[in-house]
């Protein structure tokens, strides 16, 4: 079972996806908890690259495929594996992260991001993902310090969270979105809830 969390900054991905930690393996799951970009060796020195404010304006398209390459290395050597070995996979982050942040986000042809996201994950698509959605402006409220991506505009974010909207309402059978301002024991339980009849036995 492979589970993809998604969502703007600050929408609480990280505290959801720990206690949906927590919950699987109450369940009696094996569950592997991963994040993009920066999981493995190679994605922490793309993750710096990427992040760090001191590489300032690259190409777009650069940009995007530091980010598939992150993704191809990850579902190689930590997803793929995983879920052989019979794991519930969550990872913090996924393709959608790519089609909104360097597809809508940078205005690339999102056909084109499209193309390139299911080539570097040898078109592994998660059973479910998890759309924490909340208004950028709260979102990117909770940081003091911005990466070079959290510094983007105003309207950047707003693309963005469209995106992961759009996406999600393309295929809402393969998408629980949540309001990511309620109280986190909230969105844990309608998270479970979802998942409860999706586990393995
Ligand atoms: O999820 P996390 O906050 O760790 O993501 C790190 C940064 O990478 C965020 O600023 C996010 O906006 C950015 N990102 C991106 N494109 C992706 C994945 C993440 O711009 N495909």
């Amino acid at each position: 079972l492979f589970i993809a969390l998604e969502g703007g900054e600050g929408a609480g991905k990280s505290t959801q996806s720990a206690l949906l930690v927590k919950w699987l393996e109450e369940q009696g799951q094996q569950v592997l908890l991963t994040r993009e970009p920066g999981a493995t060796d190679l994605g922490k020195k793309l993750r710096r690259i990427v992040l760090d404010p001191a590489t300032g304006d690259i190409s777009h398209r650069a940009e995007a495929l530091l980010y598939a390459a992150d993704k191809a290395e990850h579902v190689d050597s930590v997803i793929k594996p995983a879920l052989k070995a019979g794991a519930v996979v969550i990872t913090d982050r996924y393709v959608d992260s790519a089609l909104a942040y360097q597809g809508s986000g940078r205005d690339l042809d999102s056909s084109d991001v499209e193309r390139v996201n299911r080539w570097a994950t040898d078109d592994l698509r998660p059973n479910l993902t998890i759309l924490l959605d909340l208004p950028p402006k709260s979102g990117l409220g909770r940081f003091e310090e911005r990466d070079r991506i959290e510094s983007q505009s105003a309207d950047f974010h707003e693309r963005v969270r469209t995106a992961f909207l759009e996406l999600a309402a393309a295929e809402p059978q393969h998408y629980l979105v949540l309001d990511a301002s309620l109280d986190r024991a909230q969105l844990a339980q309608q998270i479970q809830a979802r998942l409860l009849p999706m586990l393995p036995k």
